[in-house]
This record gives structure tokens, C-alpha cells and sequence, in this order.
């Protein structure tokens, strides 16, 4: 059965020179840097606050690919780094060594005033799920309100929604999962525990560390019972209070994250697997014994979706090779992490062999870079729209180091200044000079070759 939704009339709400749809990582420099080139610019985010799958999905371990190593990061990732440090230092955390940035709490706040005072017009709870094209460009941007639909007009928008929803909208041609079969990583719900015994857990080895560890070998020995397919257990800031911030484990297979009754049953088996997890850690784990559930992540979080087809297709192949292309507007150290699609984990984490089937994961051991070209933000067909974050153009083991949350940031930043230039220039973004898109972005603290 069908039915044909009635034609609505749609009164043009706000119109702005940048509209960026989606407050993650990648809309975040997005915005900030489209407004650091006096545009005026207009922010929309389905949820309450910012920061997309670090403060959503409780993702705190922002630079986790980067720590221990000689990379560190650049642009206005490194500037909120510094400027939260000031601010919020530590974070009350209290593991050694610990590669846990922010707390997701505190960052909402500082998110918040940051984005405000760069003059970002933001408006939460703005759903964005159609648009309306015009000789192949976006004429505008629909919002869901509960007042019904709210259309926003812009010279050019930025797509940094983590799935590509306006690309999706305007038609653009995408991918998704990997190539044999479309699965995408599991998606995670993250959560949080309260009541951890701290002395037990601090002293001159991290003990949540080791308990990491040997959940694994027990996992993979089959000794702990736990239906959840996910074996690894990175935990986030343990507090003085003895909170745990962030608890990496529940995983669920083979979910299309664009798809409602996929995300239902990845919140519903998640949820399971904590309360699965809670009863197994209070009674194996020393220093867990009166551990309470403080909080579940208020939504499934995914590290892949669509990626959208753009001029360029970014692949492993680019990777490997370090290739550095004429027009690059990011730069990253070669960096893999793909869990594994299927719950298939007994690869060796390495990019061929059996890994390739499992968890490919390729942790940075020497200087080996990439560089992302401009070309990978810009999606075929439509002249005004510019793409950031995880959904740009790029194959799906490319994407799985993309994903990387201050790269994701630097597509943004790129994509905010792209912006700029084009509507100063009155051209369309892929006619704007990129020379001087690059000259822009070293202004803004990015590295490139
Ligand atoms: C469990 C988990 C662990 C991870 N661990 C790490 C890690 O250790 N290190 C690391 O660097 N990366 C990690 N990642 C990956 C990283 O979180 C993402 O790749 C990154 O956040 C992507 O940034 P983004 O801005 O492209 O998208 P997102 O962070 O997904 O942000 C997209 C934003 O757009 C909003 N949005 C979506 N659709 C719409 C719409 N239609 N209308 C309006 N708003 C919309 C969302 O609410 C969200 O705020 C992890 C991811 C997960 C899920």
C-alpha cells in the first residue's frame, strides 16, 4: 500500500551566506571557520547540544588514534583543546597517561559559548530531512519542527551530519559499509558507571587497563559467558569520585544506522548487553564491587554511514602511497580502526591477512601521513553543497581512518573556509582557488604540506 504526502507550502524561516546541518565534529569547525570568514552562518543539530558523537555517544577519547605518539593535532581541534584545558583543566581525571581529552558534560557548556561568541547562530532540535533543488542546487533546507516544516535558505550549506542526510536528500549518489556486503561497523551505546573503588584502580599501574586486558584474553578464552560479540574494553576518565566516564563495550552487528528499525534494535540489544556487562564487572572486576549504572549515552553511536560520491574517491590505495594531492586541505598520519562488520574477531588486526575479514586495526608506529584533497568534499551533481566528517567521498577502510575526530574537524574547518571563499568570490565552491583555500587554512593553525 502507498500513500502520496500532500504538497505543503514552506515560508523561508531565516536566510544566511553558510548553513552547516549537523554539530558534530566536522560541523563544529565548519561553522566556526566559515564564521572567522565573516559569513553569517546558521548552525542546525537534531539534538539538544553539541559535539556530535563526543558528547551523544560519550566518545571522550577524541585524540586516542594520536596519543603516545609524535602527531598532534592542528586547527581549531587543537585551539578547543587548549581553550577547554583552560578552562576545565583535567577534568577530574585521575588515570595516568590517560589520552581522555574532555569531559563530554563540561565540553557541551564550553561548546556552547564558543560557538556563540564566533557569532554561529545555532538552533538544536532542528531534524533535517529534505531539501529542495533547483537547476542542481539547493534552494533550501527543511527542518522537522513540531510546528511542521521550516525551510532555511543559504548560498551554500555544509553537510556534516555524520550520514550524509543532506547529500541523501539532494540525490547525491552514495556508498555505504563495505563493499562485499554494505555492513558498517557496529554501532555502540556508550555508558557510564559510579561507585568504582579509586585506590583500588589508581597507584603506579593502571588498573582499568589491565582489567581491559584481561576481559579480552577471557573473552577470547571464552570465560566470561557475555552474549556481546565485542572482546575489547577501553574505559574513559575515572574520577576522584570514582565515576567511570566512558565504558566502550556494548556493540551491535549488522545495523544500517539510517534505518529506524536497525537503530531501534541496536538500542534494544545494547541496553541488554550493559546490564549483562554491569553483573559480570561488579562480580569479576576488583575495585567494582559497588558499582552503580550511572548513565547510557542518550543515543546508539555509529563511526560509518553513507559517504557520499564526490569528485574524488579517497582509497586505502591513497593511503598507502602518502599520496600528496595538489589540492589537500588535511593532512593525518596513516591510522586504520575498522571493527569488524560482521562480529567476525578473530583477525589479526592487521590490513591484509585475516584482519582484513576482522578487526582491521593499524595504530600509528612511524611518520607515515596521507592528505585528503579538497575534491572528497565535493559531491557530484549538486554546485552549492560541500561535505565534512565521516561521509565525505573515500572507500570504507579509508573511512575507518577519516574518521578520526580532530580529521573529521579539519574536514570541517576546510569545508567552513571553502565556503567562505566561494560566496566572497560569488563562484561556486569547486571553482574557488584552492591555493587560497590553503593559504586560508595555514592561517587557521592547519598543517599542510
Ligand atoms: C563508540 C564509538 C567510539 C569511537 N571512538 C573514537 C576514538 O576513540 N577516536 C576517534 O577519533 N574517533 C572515534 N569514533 C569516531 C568518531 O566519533 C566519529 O567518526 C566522529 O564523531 C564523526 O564526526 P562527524 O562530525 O562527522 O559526525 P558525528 O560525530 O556523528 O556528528 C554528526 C552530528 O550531526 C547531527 N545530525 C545527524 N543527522 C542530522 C540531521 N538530519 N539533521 C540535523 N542534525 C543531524 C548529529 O546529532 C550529530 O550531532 C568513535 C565512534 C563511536 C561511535
Amino acid at each position: 500500500m502507498q500513500f502520496t504526502i500532500k504538497e505543503k507550502h514552506v515560508d523561508v524561516k531565516k536566510e544566511v551566506d553558510v548553513l552547516v546541518v549537523g554539530g558534530g565534529p566536522a560541523g563544529i569547525g565548519a561553522a566556526v571557520a566559515a564564521a572567522r570568514s565573516g559569513q553569517k552562518v546558521m548552525l542546525l543539530e537534531k539534538r539538544g547540544f553539541l559535539g556530535g558523537n563526543i558528547t551523544g555517544c560519550y566518545v571522550e577519547t577524541c585524540n586516542h588514534f594520536l596519543h603516545g605518539t609524535s602527531f598532534e593535532a592542528h586547527g581549531i581541534y587543537a585551539e578547543i583543546e587548549e581553550k577547554y584545558k583552560e578552562q576545565y583543566g583535567r577534568s577530574h581525571d585521575i588515570r595516568i597517561n590517560s589520552p581522555h581529552r574532555f569531559s563530554s558534560e563540561y565540553l557541551k557548556v564550553f561548546l556552547d559559548e564558543f560557538l556563540l561568541k564566533e557569532g554561529v547562530e545555532l538552533s538544536f532540535h532542528s531534524f533535517v530531512n529534505d531539501v529542495i533543488v533547483e537547476e542542481n542546487k539547493i534552494q533550501c533546507v527543511i527542518i522537522q519542527s513540531k510546528k511542521g516544516p521550516v525551510a532555511i535558505k543559504a548560498a551554500v550549506v555544509i553537510d556534516a551530519s555524520g550520514d550524509g542526510d543532506v547529500a541523501f536528500s539532494a540525490g547525491v549518489p552514495f556508498e555505504q559499509g563495505r563493499d562485499t556486503d554494505g555492513l558498517c561497523q557496529p554501532g555502540t551505546v556508550n555508558f557510564r558507571l559510579a561507585g568504582a573503588d579509586v585506590n583500588k584502580l589508581t597507584g603506579e599501574v593502571d588498573q582499568l587497563k589491565v582489567i581491559g586486558k584481561r576481559f579480552n584474553q577471557d573473552y577470547r578464552a571464552g570465560k566470561t559467558g557475555l552474549s556481546c560479540k565485542r572482546q575489547d574494553l577501553p574505559f574513559g576518565r575515572l574520577t576522584p569520585g570514582g565515576q567511570i566516564t566512558y565504558v566502550n563495550y556494548p556493540c551491535a552487528y549488522k545495523i544500517d544506522p539510517t534505518d529506524v528499525e536497525g537503530l531501534t534494535r541496536g538500542e534494544l540489544e545494547c541496553r541488554q548487553y550493559i546490564m549483562e556487562f554491569y553483573e559480570y564487572a561488579k562480580k569479576n572486576f576488583e575495585g567494582f564491587e559497588n558499582i552503580e549504572l550511572a548513565s547510557i549515552a542518550p543515543e546508539i553511536g555509529f563511526r560509518d554511514s553513507r559517504r557520499i560520491k564526490g569528485l574524488y574517491r579517497l582509497t586505502k590505495e591513497d593511503i598507502e602511497a602518502q599520496r600528496v594531492f595538489d589540492d589537500a586541505i588535511a593532512l593525518y598520519p596513516r591510522i586504520y580502526d575498522m571493527l569488524a562488520p560482521d562480529a567476525y574477531m578473530d583477525g589479526d588486526g592487521k590490513m591484509e591477512g585475516e584482519g582484513y575479514k576482522g578487526h582491521i586495526y593499524e595504530p600509528i608506529t612511524d611518520t607515515r601521513t596521507y592528505t585528503i584533497p579538497y575534491r572528497s568534499l565535493l559531491p557530484v551533481d549538486i554546485t552549492n553543497l560541500i561535505v565534512a566528517g565521516r561521509c565525505i567521498s573515500a572507500d570504507h577502510v579509508a573511512e575507518s581512518s577519516i574518521r578520526g575526530i580532530s580529521c573529521c574537524m579539519l574536514t570541517g574547518q576546510a569545508a567552513g573556509a571553502a565556503a567562505g571563499l566561494a560566496n566572497k568570490s560569488k563562484v561556486a565552491p569547486k571553482d574557488i582557488d584552492v591555493k587560497e583555500l590553503q593559504a586560508v587554512l595555514r592561517t587557521q593553525r592547519v598543517v599542510l604540506p
